[in-house]
């Protein structure tokens, strides 16, 4: 029996299994993966005591904090938690775990544009992270699909690789900062497609092409591209979780101490409903959450 699972190791995870592990709590870290999307930030400007750090460097710097103070990590996708009468329990494809509280910090995975051709070329020119894969597409024409701030970062990640960076934007004008939208704008590489809707992708081996109608002219046109990043926006990753109270956004309703509508269950990060999405206020939120955690577990003892 653990006192305490987190499940998922972004910046909220990790540092809530440093406060629970600082609590002599026994914790178990499930994840997928470590970092999150802050591991997919091209530069992070703005932790406290880092004038300027790449995402990947900040969370490889925490994983190091986590391992140092001896928490047991495992990589595994939880598929369920239920609660029994006493104690929860949680299901991996693999193994199935009892525990006293659970801090869920699962963060958000990358919404699909649900078009014909998107899984099959899922890798072969279809990414959600420009960090990630842009440097793949040297001196390629590529598409970023989207009009929030995320679509905008990415042509500007993308401009330093690509070519050609077209923004395919469904709506008129982007949602995003002013001082990205000044940049794209101004980009020689970039080309603004507004008020234009993918339909679907294609290609032999690879991926080849796109096809998108002209909503102005409800014509369908065709753009030849070797990438297309999908930057469409997030979804809070709760499937695993039934019952639990979930705001019109899906994101899991807490309060000011991390409690959720389930008794014994908190959250904390970008799945839940706290209003910025920012690195260090998930990693403030995950250190309140394994707090008001260790209080769960002595006050019911
Ligand atoms: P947003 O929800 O802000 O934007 C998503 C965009 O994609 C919208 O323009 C939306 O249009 C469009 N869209 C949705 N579905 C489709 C579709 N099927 N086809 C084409 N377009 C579609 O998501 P972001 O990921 O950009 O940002 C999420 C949050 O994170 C925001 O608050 C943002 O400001 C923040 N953020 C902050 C950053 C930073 O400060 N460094 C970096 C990146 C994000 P519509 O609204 O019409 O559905």
């Amino acid at each position: 029996m653990y006192d305490c699972i987190i499940i998922g190791a972004g910046p909220a995870g990790m540092s809530a299994a440093i406060y629970a592990a600082r609590k002599k709590l026994k914790t178990l870290l499930l994840t997928e993966e470590f970092g999150g999307q802050a591991a997919k930030s091209a530069e992070v400007d703005n932790y406290l005591g880092f004038t300027k750090i790449s995402g990947a460097e900040l969370v490889a710097k925490f994983h190091e904090h986590v391992d140092s103070i001896g928490v047991e990590t495992k990589t595994a996708t939880v598929e369920s938690v239920t609660k029994q009468e006493k104690f929860f329990e949680v299901k991996t494809k693999e193994e199935t775990f009892q525990v006293k509280v659970i801090i869920i910090t699962s963060g958000k995975v990358p919404r699909p544009l649900n078009i014909p051709g998107e899984k099959e070329f899922l890798g072969k020119g279809i990414s959600y992270c420009a960090t990630c894969d842009g440097p793949l597409f040297n001196d390629k024409t590529v598409t970023v699909i989207g009009g929030g701030n995320s679509a905008l970062d990415a042509a500007i990640e993308l401009e330093k690789h690509a070519s050609k960076v077209y923004i395919l934007n469904i709506n008129e004008d982007f949602q995003g900062d002013e001082i990205r939208k000044d940049h794209v704008k101004a980009s020689k590489k970039i080309e603004i497609l507004s008020q234009a809707q993918i339909i679907s992708v294609g290609g032999d081996q690879v991926l080849e092409n796109l096809k998108y109608k002209d909503l102005k002219s409800a014509e369908t046109k065709d753009l030849a591209v070797d990438g297309i990043f999908v930057e469409i926006g997030w979804t809070p990753a709760t499937k695993f979780v039934k019952d639990i109270k979930l705001n019109n956004l899906k994101e899991i309703e807490i309060d000011s101490v991390n409690k959720t509508s389930i008794d014994g269950i908190f959250a904390a990060g970008d799945v839940t409903n706290i209003k910025d999405k920012q690195v260090i206020i998930a990693a403030g939120e995950g250190a309140k959450a394994a707090l008001s955690a260790w209080e769960y577990i002595i006050t019911k003892k």
